[in-house]
């Protein structure tokens, strides 16, 4: 019996397997990268256009790269976040700038 998480090739550079319930799922071949709507560290939304590149390389929105993840670089890359007395303080300041939505 063959595995239900296997998918098999389908045209258009696109794979697909069958659920359980009779219906086909149908994927892409390559992997989809998908920006979360709010950023993993300061909880606010990815609204750069900017985040969903910095999410890509750094998990954080690009605010939180800059502030963040460049300065300390190395360890960030191994694993080191900001303790949430640095993530409040931030919050604190970033409540005090104004949010600019255009329509
Ligand atoms: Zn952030």
């Amino acid at each position: 019996m063959r595995d239900v998480a296997e998918f098999s090739p389908y045209f258009g550079d696109r794979k697909f397997r069958d659920h359980p319930l009779g219906f086909k799922i149908i994927v892409p071949n390559e992997d989809i990268k998908i920006t979360p709507l709010f950023c993993p560290i300061c909880d606010e939304a990815m609204r750069d256009p900017a985040d969903p590149e910095s999410f890509d390389k750094w998990e954080a929105c690009s605010r939180c790269a800059e502030l963040f993840a460049y300065p300390k670089r190395d360890a960030w890359l191994t694993g080191w976040r900001p303790s949430i007395e640095e993530l409040n303080k931030y919050r604190s300041e970033r409540e005090k700038i104004p949010y600019i939505v255009k329509w």
